[in-house]
């Protein structure tokens, strides 16, 4: 059963993880254009509890998750409960997944296995245990639906399409340094690397957009939720914006997926599956107004840790795991001025170099792998560096 293709008119119930993040306060803008298409049964967030009460003011629904354990005054009419419940909650018709953190990976196990569709945004739960999800999702009957902007591009290129594409072609801006030489960049504030060229984002996907670590992980991710070798995923720069992937079939033919560089977009696609409906608060797609088109070949010379990420990526067991785990205390590290741009790949490999993978892992041998490999770095930085 799938619970996002019953036919009845009533609205959706949403579960919405990671509700105060970029993600989550854009979702709720799509919920807030279309009342009468969805209604918001959950929310959880980590610790900006304030935003979270007035979400909780202004959407009421009846349950919520606040990090720590921590309870809201003021919301009697709804109660807190564990993230897993939240997850699964009955009547819940999706569940979308916008949380940064392995926290959100066993909820989303939960609901999938329980036929709950799950539209997902945090692409480092995929990279890390895409096997697990997929597997969840089959044995529920349902589906991951992407809401990521290539992920949600590749989807909607192949919807409808009954043989497996030849060739996914993802695109990618370039981040905030795209235009200077990565010898140039040592120097570089995390106020500068925040500039991203085309989108609104979150602190860290920023950050990985830059290095373009991103682009590492939305390949992994494309591998893992479409099921396509690796060697039939290409990357081109596309300084625009505008196509959000391409994939060319068997005859040749290629389907673009594009529009304005707004995450909305594939958040709605995903909310609304398998319907479209209009959103009257979305800018209109303007061809004369973007005017020329531009892609080019990524030069992974100006980007080290596309090719450190993506062969890491690539080895079996806990590896892609600990790749998320040392990304993600690089990343911190340079937000925190501890370490320079430049060093983030350095700091990753070295943080993975005294990796032991553990082939065949179990759900809590992947979680441990990251948090020990973040865990492993940040000491080892904070005892050069105080
Ligand atoms: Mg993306």
């Amino acid at each position: 059963m799938n619970r996002s293709l019953n036919n009845s008119k009533r609205p959706k119930n949403v579960v919405l993880l990671g509700s105060t993040g970029s993600v989550g306060t854009q979702t709720l803008d799509v919920i807030r254009a279309l009342p009468d298409r969805f209604r918001v049964l959950g929310l959880a967030a980590g610790r900006n509890v304030e935003l979270l009460a007035s979400q909780i003011a202004e959407f009421t629904p009846s349950r919520y998750y606040a990090a720590d354990g921590q309870e809201l005054a003021n919301s009697s009419d709804c109660r807190p409960v564990s993230l897993n419940e939240l997850a699964t909650l009955d009547d819940v018709d999706v569940v979308v997944a916008a949380m940064s953190g392995a926290d959100a990976l066993e909820p989303i196990i939960a609901a999938l296995g329980a036929g709950i569709p799950v539209a997902l945004a945090n692409k480092e739960l995929v990279v890390m245990a895409g096997e697990y999800l997929r597997e969840a999702a089959q044995q529920g009957g349902t589906e991951i639906l992407p809401v990521d902007s290539e992920p949600s591009a590749i989807w909607q290129c192949i919807r409808g399409e009954t043989e497996k594409p030849k060739r996914l072609i993802i695109t990618a801006s370039g981040g905030a340094f795209r235009d200077r030489s990565w010898d140039a960049l040592r120097s570089v504030s995390p106020e500068e690397a925040l500039e991203h060229p085309t989108w609104q984002m979150g602190r860290k996907i920023t950050i990985d957009s830059a290095t373009l670590i991103n682009k590492a992980l939305e390949v992994v991710e494309a591998h893992w939720l479409f099921d396509i070798p690796y060697e039939q995923i290409d990357v081109v720069m596309h300084k625009q914006s505008i196509i959000h992937s391409m994939v060319e079939f068997q005859d040749g033919s290629v389907k673009a997926q594009m529009g304005p560089p707004d995450l909305r977009y594939p958040i709605q696609c995903a909310l609304t599956y398998p319907e479209r409906v209009a959103n009257p608060t979305l800018s209109r797609f303007d061809p004369i107004e973007v005017g020329s088109l531009t892609f080019e070949e990524l030069d992974s010379s100006l980007y080290p840790c596309f090719d450190l990420a993506l062969d890491v990526a690539k080895r079996g067991g806990t590896w892609r795991a600990a790749l998320i785990g040392a990304d993600e205390a690089a990343v911190d590290l340079f937000l925190d001025g501890k370490i320079r741009f430049t060093e983030i790949g350095p700091v990753i490999e070295r943080g993975l170099s005294v990796h032991q993978p553990i082939m065949d892992p179990s759900l809590r041998q992947l979680t441990e792998a990251a948090s020990e490999t973040a865990n492993r770095i940040r000491t080892a930085i904070s005892a050069v560096k105080g």
